[in-house]
């Protein structure tokens, strides 16, 4: 963490090619649904093996020197230096295991160690058997009294998560050969009866190019609602399968050295009475074990550790599940923290102290996080039962639906009214099966260790009758917080704060395109899914088949029609296809899980594949290229540099484009473009290039930088919004006013008021607030005089590659701007 909030990252970057495609053998229902699900990033990884026993003694492949690995310069290990260094752990101890659990974006391995006294693989097999019983069979494990002597509490130390927040792994390193080659009868103790779950380095692509992100530009700690980003799926996956009672985050830099629990609001899904209750004792112990190695403001310019539960009224929130500690909760851990090391050595600090000096603070900066990995192992030891107690009761309480608790007041020393935040779970969900959005959903809570059921049979419930084949998610399962957190639409917390950390609404339910459907009882006959049923379909009927985009998957599927040169004919929303094309119909049907329907004789006008030159930010250029679209980053300097827009059918702009900032032969080359191309834009800086480059007569009004979240939405028909879900994500939203004659509405604000789940709050002054965007354009479509045909979104339908449901109005957006300016059917 560590940084501000802000709007979504306007870095652009490059990244490699666009997301693998399987080949689907066509007809064979499983392999085509676990391809779907593995082409929509929700394969499971292969996690941590449970029926081998430690030590592992896995040889890790070490990667070539990389001399200009940016830890090189803070003299801390390198990437390239950590293999080598736990290959060496593992062959001088016993205690010591390590594994690749993945790959990063930029094709790094993902190393987790292992730490714990040597079992046999009979013992390491008894562990996985209580740790499945916890889980599965909480109110049994809680009776067992034996349960907590024999098994092994799990504690997880994620390191690096943010690639320039280095000395988390060097900790880690130090921390894992002082355990191996100790000769304490506390550690040995301590091994006995403690796994010790080390992610040495989450995000090796950041860390070897001094950067927050990952290689793909996204920052890993935002997406694990989402789990876009390989890393993230591989730390899902150390969490369902190593059931942590305790986990801790290592960032930088706050000085001093910050330690959560945080200030409210609390996410409303934890059983925060237990968590806060653990969380804030071992966040006291980590507070006295960094103070005490004695680094002081004078000398050493290291201020005392603070905990913001107990030090600030706001601002350091645990609200949205986006981050490792505030998603580790519904995977059983009960104390969790973020700690931010205090001493800064990245951005601009990086490039401009002295290397001795960026040294010592560094080395300072591993002490400290070292020492809150010895105070939590040292936490753990002491509350083992205790925590494992907890860690069942959270699972027992799931599974037997009980509702959620309300936590009493100074249940720690200060702990009051405003810390109280609390839910109502529903009895279940309906999720109507049928859609390529309906078997996203289900794939990605099954990934998540959500229990998904279908129906056997048709049942009614709330006078409404639901057909065989209906998806349930019972509540009453020990991860009931990670399926209402994801399923129900969140809540509008703007009147209890001031000023949130980040986002504040994310609905699934809500961004995913899926229908979901809260239940207040349940009487239905199913049957477990182990992966959503296959949706694709080509109907029997000769003819031309029409596949209308309403969903990303849509959008994929005809972008690969395209790609094979498919002659395509764009039809207000639906793309028409040749009877001949048949064959090709059926592969993607089979592969992207689409429906197509018979059509009319072709409408429409012809479309070729889109090329986008997009001046982006990364998640746009990330999620673009994952919907198979042609994309080319630009930006301002680039267009400097003569542009040749021969090759361009879409100009996207978001992020890194200025229009005053051109030169006059780049501004002379973009209006050659204008005459036959297409302009998308999306944000302040796109509004900013519509008004700087003469396109729609519109005036962009924003809404208060800060705000997010959830909204609802009228779906006005034309080009965009026509199939939109009624519900948008916005992050500072704007809307348009003082419309000319040439443009159109493609999606307003509810007239009712439009927050449903977030933070948006009007300025003190009473602008930019949600009352003022009532009824307002937040999408809006025209041609300019030139015949430029452009889209506006006030909204944010790519946000960090999660809003799903809202990917198609971009594609819409991109298939009607270049169909209608004839820039797409150059190429065949
Ligand atoms: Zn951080």
């Amino acid at each position: 963490m560590a940084e501000p909030a802000q709007p979504p990252p306007p870095a652009v970057r490059d990244f490699g090619n666009g997301p693998e495609r399987n080949e689907v053998a066509a007809g064979l229902p499983e392999q085509a649904a676990a391809a779907r699900a593995a082409a929509q990033g929700e394969e499971r990884s292969s996690g941590i093996p449970h029926d081998r026993g430690y030590p592992r003694r896995t040889k890790l492949p070490p990667p070539q020197e990389n001399p200009a690995d940016a830890a090189i310069k803070l003299g801390l290990v390198p990437y390239h230096g950590i293999a080598p260094k736990l290959n060496e752990l593992q062959w001088r101890s016993d205690r010591v295991s390590a594994e690749i659990i993945g790959r990063s974006a930029g094709g790094h391995d993902l190393y987790l160690v292992t730490v714990t006294a040597p079992e046999s693989a009979a013992q390491a097999r008894e562990q996985a058997r209580l740790r499945e019983r916890i889980e599965n069979d909480p109110a049994a494990a809680a009776r067992d009294r034996g349960l907590a002597k024999k098994y092994k509490a799990p504690l997880y130390v994620n390191a690096n998560i943010h690639g320039n927040e280095w000395e988390g792994t060097d900790a880690a390193l130090r921390t894992i050969e002082e355990l191996a080659t100790s000769r304490d009868p506390a550690i040995t103790a301590l091994l006995k009866r403690t796994r010790l779950y080390f992610n040495v380095t989450a995000n090796p692509d950041g860390r070897i190019a001094n950067s927050r992100q990952n290689a793909a530009g996204f920052d890993l700690n935002r997406d694990f609602v989402t789990a876009s980003q390989p890393e993230v799926r591989a730390m899902r996956q150390v969490m369902m399968d190593a059931q942590p009672v305790a986990m801790i985050d290592l960032h930088g830099y706050v000085n001093g050295t910050l330690i959560e629990p945080t200030t409210p609001p609390h996410g409303a899904n934890y059983e925060y009475d237990l968590f806060i209750t653990n969380t804030y004792a071992n966040g006291l112990g980590m507070e006295a074990a960094v103070n005490g190695l004695g680094y002081t403001p004078e000398k050493d310019g290291v201020q005392p550790a603070q905990i913001p539960f107990r030090d600030s009224a706001e601002g350091w929130d645990d609200w949205p599940p986006i981050f490792t500690p505030q998603y580790a909760p519904f995977h059983g851990a009960v104390a969790a923290h973020t700690v931010e090391i205090p001493l800064r050595v990245n951005n601009a600090d990086y490039a401009n102290l002295p290397v001795e000096e960026l040294r010592r603070r560094s080395a300072i900066n591993t002490d400290v996080a070292a020492a809150a990995i010895r105070a939590t192992y040292r936490f753990v030891q002491d509350r083992h039962d205790r925590l494992i107690a907890d860690q069942i009761e959270v699972f027992r309480r799931g599974t037997a639906g009980e509702p959620a608790r309300t936590v009493p007041l100074g249940i720690v020393p200060g702990f009051g009214p405003e810390d109280v935040y609390t839910t109502t779970f529903p009895r279940a969900y309906a999720i109507p099966a049928g859609t390529p959005a309906a078997a996203r959903l289900v794939d990605h809570l099954i990934a998540n260790d959500v229990r998904v059921e279908r129906a056997k049979t048709a049942f009614r419930q709330g006078g409404k009758t639901y057909p065989a084949g209906t998806y349930v998610v019972d509540m009453r399962q020990p991860k009931r917080g990670l399926a209402n957190v994801m399923l129900e639409p969140g809540e509008d917390i703007s009147p209890r704060v001031d000023a949130m950390y980040d986002i504040s609404g994310w609905s699934h339910a809500l961004l995913w395109g899926a229908q979901v459907e809260p239940l207040t009882s349940l009487r239905a006959h199913t049957t477990p899914v182990k992966v959503a049923a296959p949706t694709g379909s080509v109907p029997r009927t000769s003819g031309p088949l029409a596949l209308k985009v309403a969903d990303a998957q849509d959008v994929r599927a005809l972008n690969d029609l395209l790609a094979q040169g498919v002659a395509v004919r764009w039809d207000g929303g639906a793309a028409v296809i040749p009877s001949s094309a048949r064959q090709a119909a059926r592969v993607v049907a089979d592969r992207y899980g689409v429906a197509f329907t018979p059509a009319r004789e072709p409408g429409g006008v012809p479309l070729a594949q889109v090329r986008v030159a997009a001046a982006a930010s990364a998640d746009e250029l990330f999620t673009l290229r994952e919907l198979g679209f042609d994309v080319t980053p630009v930006s301002t300097a680039l267009l400097n540099q003569g542009f040749d827009w021969s090759g361009t059918d879409v100009l996207w702009v978001s992020s890194g484009l200025s229009h005053a900032a051109l030169t006059p032969q780049a501004r002379a080359d973009l209006e050659a473009f204008l005459g036959s191309g297409g302009v998308i834009t999306r944000g302040r800086t796109g509004a900013a290039f519509n008004t700087a480059a003469g396109l729609l007569t519109a005036t962009t009004v924003e809404g208060r930088s800060d705000a997010n979240g959830v909204v609802r939405t009228v779906a006005d028909g034309g080009q965009v919004g026509g199939a939109a879900t009624g519900h948008a994500f916005v992050y500072s939203p704007l809307w348009f006013t003082g419309l000319g004659p040439e443009v159109a509405v493609e999606q307003s604000y509810a007239a009712d008021g439009p927050l449903v789940s977030g933070h948006w709050r009007a300025t003190a002054a009473g602008a930019g607030g949600p009352e003022s965007a009532r009824g307002q354009a937040a999408v809006i479509s025209g041609r300019d005089e030139r015949g430029a045909a452009v889209v506006m979104f006030g909204t944010e339908p790519l946000f960090r590659n999660h809003p799903k449901g809202l990917f198609p109005q971009v594609a819409r957006a991109l298939y009607w701007a270049s169909s209608v300016t004839g820039a797409a059917v150059t190429t065949p």
